[in-house]
């Protein structure tokens, strides 16, 4: 694709890399056939080759209106056009970009602002997130039914192992997890435990960020970013192994600290070195002996996985679990298009719901049509999505491998 970006933004590095990844685009619309929203509003701009149009309009010095920020504001970021793209163009990249400078160039309505800027102080910071949530719990029984559905259950926390390892890895605990399941994390540590690794939560480690990445406050997703370097490093200096996510919305947003913080002079090496040394758990057992994980396991258990975007589109982990829960005895059932988003996507599903509801129906769908016993994911987020409109308990896959 010809491109001719304003002189402003040409000399910039940021400017140069948008560019390349627009000229990488041929426009052939093979993405628009994999992309979630375009296939439920059939409109091109709800696809990711009109998205790539727009954000090109807008980087040549075009028209930008609230409509272009809608159709931006439209798309989950489940990057499955990357996936599908033959020409490898780095849409999420780019969508980045698009983003950041829409957001300069259209403001919002007031309200718009206050609910994002709301969801970002709750969901970013447990101090805040846990009252809220204990509180919503406390008036769950008198809540009428759409609500409470909305509100998960209160869940004990979780005795975790203590035995020291020569082998240690470390553990973002994420800010809404610990509150909503925190079991979840529990039952890593005891999956690892098993294998002779010790898992330890980094003091001083907060949230991803990726709550504010997608919520209009990127330079505060980029303190949270540093923050989280400056807690982890000391750590991997002294023999840390890895940083282990469970929940693959915030693995994939950490494994990208490196390319969100690029041009900061103090932390671009560091954070490449963090987005390194950062993995999901499944890859770390990909590479254990799961023979030892064997006897917590009940094996021959129906289980429907959902795979997160995230995880098979962000991480290209696609597969990885599903190799592990076969391995270990169980059956999953077929999932069909398990290539599609859920609708949760981060905070989606509460910025765009009527259109997450859509997608939710068809995964659920799609996940209950072999008739599981469980349906197993990857993140918080697609989890509590999900279980809120099923019977079937959804759980994270690392439950099912901890106890079964
Ligand atoms: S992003 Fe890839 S698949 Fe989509 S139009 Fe461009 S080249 Fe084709
Ligand atoms: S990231 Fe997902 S929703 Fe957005 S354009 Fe790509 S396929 Fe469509």
């Amino acid at each position: 694709m010809q491109t001719r970006l304003t002189e402003s933004l040409r000399d910039t590095a940021d400017g140069r890399e948008a560019d390349a990844i627009l000229r990488a685009c041929v426009h052939c619309g093979f993405c628009n056939a994999t992309c979630p929203t375009y296939l439920l509003l059939g409109d091109e701009l709800d696809s990711p080759r009109g998205r790539i149009y727009l954000i090109k309009q807008m980087l040549e010095g075009g028209a930008v209106t609230r409509q272009t920020l809608t159709h931006l504001d439209r798309c989950l970021t489940c990057r499955n056009c990357e996936t599908t793209c033959p020409s490898g163009v780095r849409y999420g990249q780019l969508l980045d970009y698009g983003r950041e400078q829409a957001e300069k160039l259209v403001s919002r309505p007031g309200f718009e602002r206050l609910r994002r800027w709301l969801l970002r102080k709750l969901l970013a910071s447990p101090a805040h997130f846990t009252p809220f949530l204990r509180a919503g719990q406390f008036l769950r029984p008198l809540l009428p039914a759409k609500l409470k559905r909305r509100i998960p259950p209160y869940q004990r926390s979780v005795a975790r192992p203590r035995a020291v390892y020569a082998r240690r890895m470390l553990i973002l605990e994420g800010c809404v997890q610990p509150a909503v399941a925190p079991g979840i994390n529990a039952a890593a540590a005891r999956v690892l435990d098993r294998l002779g690794i010790a898992l330890t939560p980094v003091a001083g480690a907060v949230c991803c960020g990726a709550a504010s990445h997608h919520t209009s406050g990127v330079e505060e997703g980029r303190a949270l970013a540093r923050s989280n370097i400056d807690a982890w490093w000391p750590q991997l200096e002294s023999g840390a192994e890895a940083i282990v996510m469970t929940a693959s919305g915030c693995g994939v947003h950490v494994k990208d600290y490196g390319q969100l913080l690029r041009d900061d002079p103090a932390y671009a090496d560091k954070a490449r070195r963090v987005s390194g040394k950062t993995k999901d758990i499944s890859e770390i057992l990909a590479n254990e002996d799961l023979s030892l994980l064997k006897p917590a396991v009940k094996p021959g258990r129906k289980i429907a996985f959902q795979t997160p975007c995230t995880l098979q589109h962000g991480q290209k982990l696609g597969g990885v679990v599903e190799k592990i829960l076969l391995d270990l005895g169980f059956v999953l059932t077929p999932v069909p298009d398990g290539h599609l988003c859920c609708g949760s996507a981060g905070t989606y599903s509460l910025l765009q719901p009527l259109l997450a509801h859509r997608l939710r129906k068809r995964k659920l769908e799609s996940l209950l049509s072999g008739r599981p016993e469980v349906v197993a994911t990857a993140n918080i987020g697609c989890l509590l999505h999900l279980q809120g409109h099923t019977r079937i308990p959804v759980v994270h896959w690392l439950d099912l491998v901890a106890d079964g």
